[in-house]
């Protein structure tokens, strides 16, 4: 699978947060979450060749955020703004270019989709985005909604298969089932 033959006009890369936190070491991490981090590079450098839109996820809450196990939330603290955990892996190669989206960043409302209550949809309509390549974590959580999300906003969603990890291996073939059911493309 070949970005370059992939890629056309129209297009953007959506790397869905992949952050510290969610990966191997961090406070919610997925399992060889680390290890899509190669697959993604090779998709940011086409990107950049093709001059397609690359745009990348980020979990952005404060601290004490509704989501933690500390307010009776699902997780524990993960991804408190300007932390360690909150930065992005450092193997990405992403550089100033790359379009940042921060998600949960309300005290009170969480926020798995990175089209929730952040604008990206009209963002990527006015730059006369259509097909969305997505990858990054996890697969059965922000992934997923991000997919649902973004056919729900009227893009073409291309998963990028080998470029996503679950947090459980069972949910994540539930998430990719539920995916393809509404109409998004596994790569
Ligand atoms: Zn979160």
């Amino acid at each position: 699978m070949n970005p370059d033959t992939l890629l056309q006009d129209h297009d953007a890369l959506l790397l869905v947060d992949v952050q510290n936190d969610f990966c191997p070491g961090g406070s919610l991490a997925v399992p060889k979450g680390d290890t899509i981090i190669p697959l993604l590079n090779d998709w940011i450098v086409s990107a950049r060749r093709n001059g397609n839109p690359i745009i990348a996820s980020r979990d952005w809450h404060p601290v004490e955020h509704v989501s933690f196990d500390m307010r009776g939330g699902p997780w524990p603290v993960h991804c408190v703004q300007d932390t360690k955990g909150a930065e992005f892996h450092p193997d990405l190669d992403i550089d100033n270019r790359v379009v940042r989206v921060s998600k949960g960043t309300h005290f009170d409302q969480d926020a798995y989709s990175a089209f929730d209550s952040t604008g990206l949809g009209t963002y990527l309509r006015r730059a006369n985005i259509q097909r969305l390549w997505v990858g990054g974590l996890a697969q059965d959580v922000c992934v997923l909604a991000t997919v649902l999300d973004g056919m729900k906003e009227g893009f073409e969603m291309h998963l990028i298969r080998a470029a996503t990890r679950p947090v459980d291996e069972a949910q994540g073939e539930d998430a990719l089932n539920r995916m393809k059911d509404a109409g998004a493309i596994l790569d």
